[in-house]
Order: structure tokens, then C-alpha cells, then sequence
């Protein structure tokens, strides 16, 4: 029976791969190694039974006793804290999803690689933050990496039976976000609630707003240049308001290989759950006659300076990936907590890369975990510097 672990089970794209292991089976199909969720240990005492999990881990350890309760008589173990998390990555799984928010997802997914496992990575986080260190390892460990990020699983299945060689460049499409038409002198007046609402995707809080700031793409571009190793000139961004082609590989030929599909996670998680066969799949198929027509856009960089910042850090190499996230995520705390303004996220995230520039040893690619985690809380401290000046 295959073995399997979800980091993050009970969010977004945790509840999508809930539900595709329970249609294929659930307990019956799979032995559930290990469960991890954070403050809504509710719904991960629910998962954890379903699945009957071996362990189920919060990330919050005031929130171990609530579990412990939730579980009792179960016979699923628990435990709480990062570590935890981290330990229960490490446990050996054949298939582990890492499905966690931001950079806290870098330590668990370097788990599975150091056992060489198979770690289907929704966490963008963890390649933005470490791409050469996390890339690096699992060449050493024989681990293999299936993108979850669906404009990734687009470009990998594009690239089945090609030779990267023969390709000029990607194209990741980008739905725009819930401000593509806004005026641009409103933005700054954007509140939480309306950077909240995605005009396609049902996703979590935070990655819905970094879409609407383009911060997601940002992402995106850094993580295709670490995943896919093609430089930042060979990878374009799109505006593509109906997000039903998720990716373009465009060949030396003049051809190009398009993914389509409707946007439902369910698809991207599949297939890494089923590689490299296909399996059915609960998603809806497209019916292009019915969308009669799909539009197109270059972005527009006066609106989304995420890009031109993404841009910058992967020419910059070095330290730039993982300064820039972390002062991406510092300044979305900043946003939803109300301290700044949706238009001072990405000159909080220029601050912080500025000052990260001056510093010494921002031109090597941090070497392990230590220094990726020091670079990282020196990109939350300038970015939350900026703070008062904003
Ligand atoms: P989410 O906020 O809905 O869920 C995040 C999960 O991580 C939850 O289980 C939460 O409890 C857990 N978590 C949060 N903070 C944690 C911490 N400090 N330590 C351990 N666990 C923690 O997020 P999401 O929208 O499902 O996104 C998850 C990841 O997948 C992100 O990296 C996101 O960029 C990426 N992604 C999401 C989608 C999507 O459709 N939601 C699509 C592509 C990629
Ligand atoms: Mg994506």
C-alpha cells in the first residue's frame, strides 16, 4: 500500500488533496503516515481519523492539548511545535505533499529530501527562499521534487519527452488578481477584504492577496528559475484573465506546448499524486466552445513592480530569493494588519533587497538551513524598518 503525508493538510491545497485521497479510496488505498495543520486542529483531528494517520502535528504547541483531546482513543499520535513538523516530514512516506504557507514550509521539505523522498512541493516558499541549497540536496539524495504550483505542473507536463535543451523560453500565465481593472491611483486605498476576493482561484488568504499584487507571480517566475534552471530572460510572465492556460513551453522551432484546464488545485495535485501514470481526476472539463474566447495581456509593471523586483533578485542571485520572500511575507503581515498600505508592500520588499545588497556574503546562495533562516530575518527586519516611513 503506498504511504503518504500532507504538511498543511487542513488549507487550501491540503483540503484539495484531502478530498482526492478520499475519492480514491482514503484509508482503504492509502496508509497515511502523517498530518500536519496549524491553529484549526479540529479539522486535522477529522482528517487524521478519516485517514487514519499514524501522527497528527500542529504547528501551534498551545494548541497540543485541544489535539491531544480531539484524538484521544484513536490511537493517532500527535505532537505540536515546528519541530514536530519537521520530524514528522522526516518520517519515512513514499508520496509527501508540503502544502504549508511561506518560508515555515522550508524546513519540513528539506525533511523529506534529506531521506530522499518524493515531495510533491506546493510550497513555492521553499525553492524562492533556498531554490540552489534545496535543488542541491535532492540531487545528493536521490529525492525527487514534483511541482505542485499549478503554472509548474503546466510547464513539467509540457516538458514530458522534450529535451529542456530545445527550449527558448516559458510563459506562466497570471489571472491578474482582484485589481488588474482597477484605476491605478485607487490602489493605494485597497483594503484586505478586496485584495482577498480572487477573481478565479479559491485559495488561501495569503496567496490571493500576493496575486493581486502580483507578488504570487513574483514568486512563481523565481521558483520556474530554480525548478526548471532556465534564467530569468527565458521565463515571461502573461496576463491571462480567464486562467485556463496555466503555462506555455515555447521551443527554438517556433512551437509552443500550452497547458490547459480549468483552475481547480485538484488537477496540479493529482497529477503529482499519480505520476507518471494519469488518473481520473474529480476536475471539470473544459468546454472551449462554451468560453468562446480567451484574452491576453502584457503585464503591466507601473501596477505590479513584484515582477521587475523578481526580476532583479534572480539576476542578483545569491542571498536575493530568500530576503525578498521574507520581506514579502513581513510585509503582507504589515498589510492585513493594517500597518501599511497595499502599494508600500513592494517598495517595503525594494528596501529590504537594497539593504540586503550591502551586506557581505549577499552574492553567495546561503549554503544550509542556518543561513537561508539568518537571511530570512534579516528580510523581515528591513521590511518592517520601512514601517514608520511608509
Ligand atoms: P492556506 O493558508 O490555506 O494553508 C496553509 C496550511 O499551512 C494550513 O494547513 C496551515 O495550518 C499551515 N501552516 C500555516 N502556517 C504554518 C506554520 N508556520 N508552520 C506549519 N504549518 C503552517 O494556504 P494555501 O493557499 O493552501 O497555500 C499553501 C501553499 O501552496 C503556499 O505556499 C501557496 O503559495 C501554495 N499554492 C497554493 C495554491 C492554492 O490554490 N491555494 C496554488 C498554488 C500554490
Ligand atoms: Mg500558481
Amino acid at each position: 500500500m503506498r504511504s503518504v503525508s500532507v504538511l498543511g493538510a487542513t488549507g487550501s491545497v491540503g483540503e484539495s488533496a484531502f478530498d482526492l485521497l478520499m475519492r480514491a479510496g482514503g484509508a482503504q488505498a492509502f496508509r497515511t503516515v502523517a498530518l500536519t495543520g496549524g491553529a484549526n486542529v479540529a479539522r486535522l483531528a477529522e482528517m487524521a481519523r478519516a485517514l487514519r494517520a499514524e501522527i497528527a502535528v500542529t504547528a501551534w504547541p498551545e494548541k497540543l492539548a485541544e489535539l491531544r483531546a480531539l484524538l484521544a482513543g484513536s490511537g493517532i499520535a500527535c505532537a505540536a511545535g515546528a519541530e514536530a513538523v519537521a520530524e514528522a516530514a522526516a518520517r519515512p512516506a513514499d508520496w509527501t505533499l508540503s502544502a504549508i504557507v511561506g518560508a515555515a514550509g522550508l524546513p519540513p521539505g528539506l525533511a523529506v529530501l534529506n531521506r530522499g523522498g518524493t515531495l510533491a512541493l506546493a510550497n513555492k516558499e521553499t525553492l524562492v527562499a533556498a531554490g540552489p541549497l534545496v535543488m542541491g540536496r535532492a540531487r545528493r539524495t536521490g529525492a525527487r521534487i514534483l511541482p505542485v504550483d499549478s503554472e509548474h505542473s503546466a510547464i513539467f507536463q509540457a516538458l514530458q519527452g522534450e529535451d529542456l535543451e530545445s527550449v527558448e523560453h516559458v510563459t506562466i500565465t497570471a489571472s491578474g488578481g482582484a485589481f488588474r481593472d482597477w484605476p491605478l491611483e485607487r490602489l493605494a486605498q485597497a483594503s484586505v477584504a478586496e485584495a482577498s476576493r480572487h477573481p478565479n482561484w479559491a485559495m488561501g488568504q495569503r496567496i490571493t492577496i500576493d496575486s493581486a499584487s502580483m507578488f504570487n507571480k513574483a514568486l512563481e517566475v523565481i521558483e520556474a528559475h530554480e525548478f526548471f534552471g532556465l534564467g530569468s530572460e527565458r521565463i515571461r510572465v502573461l496576463v491571462h484573465p480567464q486562467s485556463i492556460i496555466h503555462a506555455m513551453v515555447t521551443h527554438r522551432d517556433g512551437g509552443s506546448i500550452a497547458h490547459l484546464g480549468a483552475p481547480d488545485m485538484r488537477h496540479a495535485i493529482g497529477y503529482a499524486l499519480n505520476w507518471p501514470a494519469r488518473a481520473e481526476l474529480p476536475v471539470p472539463k473544459l468546454d472551449l466552445a462554451a468560453l468562446g474566447s480567451l484574452s491576453f495581456a502584457a503585464p503591466d509593471e507601473a501596477r505590479w513592480p513584484a515582477l521587475r523586483l523578481a526580476r532583479e533578485a534572480m539576476q542578483a542571485g545569491g542571498a536575493a530569493g530568500a530576503v525578498l520572500n521574507a520581506a514579502k511575507e513581513q510585509a503582507l503581515d504589515d498589510f492585513i494588519a493594517g500597518h501599511i498600505r497595499f502599494t508600500d508592500m513592494a517598495p517595503a520588499v525594494e528596501r529590504a533587497l537594497e539593504q540586503a545588497a550591502r551586506e557581505a556574503g549577499f552574492a553567495q546562495s546561503p549554503g544550509d538551513l542556518d543561513a537561508v533562516l539568518a537571511w530570512d530575518g534579516f528580510g523581515r527586519r528591513a521590511a518592517a524598518q520601512g514601517r514608520g516611513a511608509a
